[in-house]
Protein backbone atom coordinates (compact mmCIF):
# COMPACT_ATOMS: atom_id res chain seq x y z
CA UNK A 1 0.00 0.00 0.00
CA UNK A 2 1.53 3.45 -0.92
CA UNK A 3 -0.20 6.48 1.14
CA UNK A 4 0.46 10.35 0.98
CA UNK A 5 0.14 12.83 3.23
CA UNK A 6 -0.42 16.96 3.19
CA UNK A 7 2.35 18.48 5.12
CA UNK A 8 0.17 19.49 8.20
CA UNK A 9 -0.60 15.85 8.57
CA UNK A 10 -4.35 16.23 8.42
CA UNK A 11 -5.20 14.70 5.12
CA UNK A 12 -3.78 11.39 4.37
CA UNK A 13 -4.93 8.48 2.11
CA UNK A 14 -3.58 5.43 0.50
CA UNK A 15 -3.53 4.32 -3.04
CA UNK A 16 -5.47 0.94 -4.56
CA UNK A 17 -3.98 -1.03 -6.97
CA UNK A 18 -1.33 -0.41 -9.56
CA UNK A 19 0.22 2.70 -10.41
CA UNK A 20 -0.79 3.22 -14.42
CA UNK A 21 1.28 6.03 -15.68
CA UNK A 22 3.76 8.83 -14.75
CA UNK A 23 3.89 11.80 -16.51
CA UNK A 24 5.82 15.73 -15.98
CA UNK A 25 2.71 18.16 -16.63
CA UNK A 26 3.34 21.55 -17.71
CA UNK A 27 -0.14 22.60 -18.69
CA UNK A 28 -0.86 26.43 -17.08
CA UNK A 29 -3.58 24.99 -14.44
CA UNK A 30 -1.08 22.76 -12.88
CA UNK A 31 1.10 25.32 -12.76
CA UNK A 32 -0.65 27.66 -11.01
CA UNK A 33 -2.14 25.05 -8.65
CA UNK A 34 1.50 23.36 -7.60
CA UNK A 35 2.84 26.75 -8.15
CA UNK A 36 6.04 24.93 -10.43
CA UNK A 37 7.28 24.72 -13.45
CA UNK A 38 5.45 21.45 -13.69
CA UNK A 39 3.52 19.01 -11.63
CA UNK A 40 4.20 15.06 -11.78
CA UNK A 41 1.04 12.95 -11.66
CA UNK A 42 0.41 8.86 -11.47
CA UNK A 43 -2.40 7.50 -13.04
CA UNK A 44 -4.36 5.10 -10.07
CA UNK A 45 -7.58 3.01 -9.64
CA UNK A 46 -8.65 4.60 -6.72
CA UNK A 47 -7.70 6.61 -3.97
CA UNK A 48 -8.98 5.82 -0.31
CA UNK A 49 -8.99 9.31 2.04
CA UNK A 50 -8.07 7.96 5.12
CA UNK A 51 -8.31 11.25 7.53
CA UNK A 52 -9.12 14.56 7.18
CA UNK A 53 -12.22 14.25 4.89
CA UNK A 54 -13.72 17.17 6.37
CA UNK A 55 -10.34 19.21 5.30
CA UNK A 56 -10.51 18.87 1.80
CA UNK A 57 -11.23 21.88 -0.40
CA UNK A 58 -12.18 20.81 -3.97
CA UNK A 59 -11.93 23.68 -7.01
CA UNK A 60 -13.64 22.04 -10.48
CA UNK A 61 -11.11 23.12 -12.67
CA UNK A 62 -12.64 21.24 -15.50
CA UNK A 63 -16.06 19.73 -16.12
CA UNK A 64 -16.64 17.54 -13.27
CA UNK A 65 -13.14 17.43 -12.64
CA UNK A 66 -11.97 18.67 -9.21
CA UNK A 67 -8.29 19.50 -7.75
CA UNK A 68 -8.43 18.92 -4.24
CA UNK A 69 -6.35 20.46 -1.24
CA UNK A 70 -5.70 20.61 2.45
CA UNK A 71 -7.72 23.77 3.52
CA UNK A 72 -5.31 23.87 6.74
CA UNK A 73 -1.72 23.96 5.02
CA UNK A 74 -2.77 24.00 1.31
CA UNK A 75 -1.02 20.63 0.10
CA UNK A 76 -1.69 19.65 -3.83
CA UNK A 77 -4.35 16.60 -2.88
CA UNK A 78 -5.10 13.77 -5.06
CA UNK A 79 -7.37 14.88 -8.06
CA UNK A 80 -11.38 13.68 -8.04
CA UNK A 81 -12.89 12.67 -11.34
CA UNK A 82 -16.86 12.60 -11.19
CA UNK A 83 -16.61 10.81 -14.97
CA UNK A 84 -17.05 6.98 -15.04
CA UNK A 85 -13.40 6.75 -15.39
CA UNK A 86 -12.15 5.24 -12.25
CA UNK A 87 -8.64 7.01 -12.62
CA UNK A 88 -7.30 8.97 -10.13
CA UNK A 89 -4.60 11.02 -10.61
CA UNK A 90 -2.39 11.37 -7.53
CA UNK A 91 1.18 14.62 -7.32
CA UNK A 92 3.97 12.17 -6.63
CA UNK A 93 5.35 15.08 -4.33
CA UNK A 94 2.71 14.22 -1.68
CA UNK A 95 3.77 10.45 -1.38
CA UNK A 96 5.55 9.21 1.62
CA UNK A 97 6.24 5.29 0.75
CA UNK A 98 8.79 4.94 -1.99
CA UNK A 99 6.98 4.14 -5.83
CA UNK A 100 8.35 1.59 -8.56
CA UNK A 101 7.35 3.42 -11.69
CA UNK A 102 9.12 6.53 -13.06
CA UNK A 103 8.31 9.38 -15.23
CA UNK A 104 7.32 8.17 -19.03
CA UNK A 105 6.72 11.52 -20.93
CA UNK A 106 6.11 15.17 -20.91
CA UNK A 107 2.75 16.50 -20.91
CA UNK A 108 1.14 19.83 -22.48
CA UNK A 109 5.08 20.55 -23.37
CA UNK A 110 3.67 23.39 -25.78
CA UNK A 111 1.84 25.51 -22.42
CA UNK A 112 5.67 24.74 -20.62
CA UNK A 113 6.44 28.04 -18.83
CA UNK A 114 8.65 30.37 -21.02
CA UNK A 115 11.46 30.43 -18.82
CA UNK A 116 11.44 26.61 -17.87
CA UNK A 117 13.21 24.46 -20.53
CA UNK A 118 12.66 20.38 -20.71
CA UNK A 119 16.64 18.76 -20.27
CA UNK A 120 15.88 15.47 -20.20
CA UNK A 121 15.06 13.04 -22.83
CA UNK A 122 11.80 11.85 -22.10
CA UNK A 123 9.09 12.27 -25.06
CA UNK A 124 7.16 15.14 -24.96
CA UNK A 125 3.82 15.75 -26.05
CA UNK A 126 1.30 18.56 -27.00
CA UNK A 127 -1.36 16.82 -24.73
CA UNK A 128 -1.92 14.00 -23.10
CA UNK A 129 -0.21 11.33 -25.58
CA UNK A 130 1.67 11.08 -28.89
CA UNK A 131 -1.89 10.98 -30.66
CA UNK A 132 -2.29 14.90 -29.45
CA UNK A 133 1.45 15.81 -31.24
CA UNK A 134 2.29 18.06 -33.86
CA UNK A 135 4.84 19.46 -33.04
CA UNK A 136 6.02 21.24 -30.07
CA UNK A 137 6.20 25.03 -30.19
CA UNK A 138 6.76 25.91 -26.35
CA UNK A 139 6.34 29.98 -26.15
CA UNK A 140 9.54 31.64 -27.24
CA UNK A 141 11.62 33.91 -24.30
CA UNK A 142 9.81 37.52 -24.18
CA UNK A 143 13.72 38.83 -24.98
CA UNK A 144 13.53 42.31 -23.16
CA UNK A 145 12.51 42.21 -19.02
CA UNK A 146 9.04 43.74 -18.82
CA UNK A 147 8.94 46.27 -16.25
CA UNK A 148 5.75 44.68 -14.13
CA UNK A 149 5.78 40.63 -13.48
CA UNK A 150 2.49 39.39 -12.70
CA UNK A 151 0.79 36.39 -11.52
CA UNK A 152 -2.65 34.93 -10.85
CA UNK A 153 -4.26 31.83 -9.21
CA UNK A 154 -6.25 29.58 -11.19
CA UNK A 155 -9.95 30.74 -10.11
CA UNK A 156 -8.91 34.46 -10.71
CA UNK A 157 -9.37 35.82 -7.38
CA UNK A 158 -6.19 37.07 -6.52
CA UNK A 159 -3.67 38.51 -8.30
CA UNK A 160 -0.14 39.79 -7.35
CA UNK A 161 2.61 41.79 -9.52
CA UNK A 162 6.35 43.12 -8.55
CA UNK A 163 8.56 45.59 -10.09
CA UNK A 164 11.72 45.66 -10.76
CA UNK A 165 14.47 42.87 -10.90
CA UNK A 166 13.99 39.87 -8.55
CA UNK A 167 16.95 38.90 -6.33
CA UNK A 168 17.21 35.48 -7.42
CA UNK A 169 15.26 32.25 -7.84
CA UNK A 170 15.95 28.61 -6.91
CA UNK A 171 14.45 25.06 -7.40
CA UNK A 172 14.64 23.79 -4.14
CA UNK A 173 14.02 19.76 -2.95
CA UNK A 174 13.73 19.66 0.61
CA UNK A 175 10.94 17.11 1.83
CA UNK A 176 8.54 20.32 3.15
CA UNK A 177 8.90 21.98 -0.38
CA UNK A 178 7.82 18.96 -2.19
CA UNK A 179 5.01 17.60 0.42
CA UNK A 180 3.07 20.93 0.49
CA UNK A 181 4.17 21.54 -3.03
CA UNK A 182 3.29 18.26 -4.11
CA UNK A 183 5.58 18.26 -6.93
CA UNK A 184 9.22 17.03 -7.86
CA UNK A 185 10.33 20.38 -6.29
CA UNK A 186 9.56 24.08 -5.26
CA UNK A 187 10.51 27.01 -8.25
CA UNK A 188 10.49 30.46 -6.14
CA UNK A 189 11.73 33.57 -6.78
CA UNK A 190 12.90 36.11 -3.86
CA UNK A 191 11.76 39.75 -4.88
CA UNK A 192 12.20 42.96 -1.82
CA UNK A 193 9.08 43.50 0.00
CA UNK A 194 8.34 46.96 -1.48
CA UNK A 195 8.84 45.97 -5.23
CA UNK A 196 5.46 43.64 -4.29
CA UNK A 197 2.36 44.32 -4.65
CA UNK A 198 -1.03 42.37 -4.48
CA UNK A 199 -3.34 43.56 -7.01
CA UNK A 200 -6.84 41.88 -5.85
CA UNK A 201 -7.79 39.38 -3.75
CA UNK A 202 -5.49 39.47 -1.03
CA UNK A 203 -8.00 38.72 1.43
CA UNK A 204 -8.33 35.39 -0.40
CA UNK A 205 -4.90 34.53 0.82
CA UNK A 206 -4.47 31.54 3.27
CA UNK A 207 -1.39 31.85 5.49
CA UNK A 208 -0.18 28.46 6.99
CA UNK A 209 3.03 28.84 9.03
CA UNK A 210 4.43 24.49 10.17
CA UNK A 211 4.06 24.91 13.78
CA UNK A 212 7.91 22.92 14.13
CA UNK A 213 9.66 25.54 11.65
CA UNK A 214 11.05 28.30 12.51
CA UNK A 215 9.93 30.15 9.10
CA UNK A 216 8.47 27.78 6.95
CA UNK A 217 5.16 27.84 5.39
CA UNK A 218 2.60 27.58 2.46
CA UNK A 219 0.52 30.28 1.23
CA UNK A 220 -3.04 29.11 -0.87
CA UNK A 221 -5.96 30.49 -2.26
CA UNK A 222 -8.93 29.80 -0.29
CA UNK A 223 -10.94 29.35 -3.40
CA UNK A 224 -8.62 27.03 -5.94
CA UNK A 225 -5.54 26.20 -3.64
CA UNK A 226 -2.72 27.71 -6.25
CA UNK A 227 0.32 28.34 -4.61
CA UNK A 228 0.22 32.23 -3.64
CA UNK A 229 3.27 34.57 -2.59
CA UNK A 230 4.31 34.54 1.08
CA UNK A 231 5.33 38.22 2.57
CA UNK A 232 7.81 37.86 4.82
CA UNK A 233 9.62 40.78 7.01
CA UNK A 234 12.95 40.78 4.52
CA UNK A 235 11.43 39.19 1.45
CA UNK A 236 8.55 38.13 -0.91
CA UNK A 237 8.70 33.97 -1.88
CA UNK A 238 6.78 33.67 -5.05
CA UNK A 239 6.16 30.77 -6.83
CA UNK A 240 7.44 30.85 -10.17
CA UNK A 241 4.71 28.40 -11.50
CA UNK A 242 1.81 30.67 -11.06
CA UNK A 243 3.60 33.94 -12.62
CA UNK A 244 1.75 35.04 -15.66
CA UNK A 245 4.93 36.65 -17.35
CA UNK A 246 8.78 35.52 -17.83
CA UNK A 247 10.09 36.38 -14.57
CA UNK A 248 13.61 36.99 -17.26
CA UNK A 249 15.81 35.34 -14.71
CA UNK A 250 17.54 32.12 -14.45
CA UNK A 251 17.38 30.04 -11.93
CA UNK A 252 20.57 29.99 -9.69
CA UNK A 253 21.04 26.28 -8.43
CA UNK A 254 18.86 23.55 -6.79
CA UNK A 255 19.45 23.24 -3.22
CA UNK A 256 18.80 20.84 -0.43
CA UNK A 257 19.31 17.69 -3.36
CA UNK A 258 19.98 15.49 -0.64
CA UNK A 259 16.18 15.21 0.05
CA UNK A 260 15.39 14.75 -3.58
CA UNK A 261 12.48 12.73 -4.53
CA UNK A 262 13.82 9.45 -5.48
CA UNK A 263 12.50 9.37 -8.67
CA UNK A 264 13.42 12.71 -10.25
CA UNK A 265 16.46 13.33 -12.13
CA UNK A 266 17.53 16.61 -12.39
CA UNK A 267 18.72 16.85 -16.05
CA UNK A 268 19.70 20.41 -16.50
CA UNK A 269 23.21 21.85 -16.04
CA UNK A 270 22.06 24.29 -12.84
CA UNK A 271 24.63 24.19 -9.94
CA UNK A 272 23.05 21.89 -6.96
CA UNK A 273 23.68 22.06 -3.42
CA UNK A 274 23.72 19.18 -0.93
CA UNK A 275 22.14 21.48 1.64
CA UNK A 276 20.82 25.14 1.64
CA UNK A 277 22.80 27.82 -0.67
CA UNK A 278 26.41 28.97 0.44
CA UNK A 279 26.16 32.00 2.41
ZN1 LIG B 1 -2.73 19.82 5.55
ZN1 LIG C 1 -1.62 19.62 -15.93
ZN1 LIG D 1 -7.94 31.17 -6.67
Amino acid sequence: MIRGSCLCGVVTYEIHGQLQSMTHCHCSMCRKIHGTPFATYIGVKGVHWLTGQNNISRYESSKNFHRCFCDQCGSVLPEESEDATDCFFVPAGGLIDPIQIRPQSHIFASSAASWYHIADDLPRHNGYSADDDSGIDQASRAGAHVNAVGGSCLCGEVAYRYRGEPNFMMYCHCTRCRQVKSAAHASNVFVDPEKFEWVKGEQQVVRYKLPAAERFGNSFCKTCGSSMPRVLPTMVVIPAGALDDDPGIEPRGHIYTASKAEWFDIADEYPQFAEGPPA
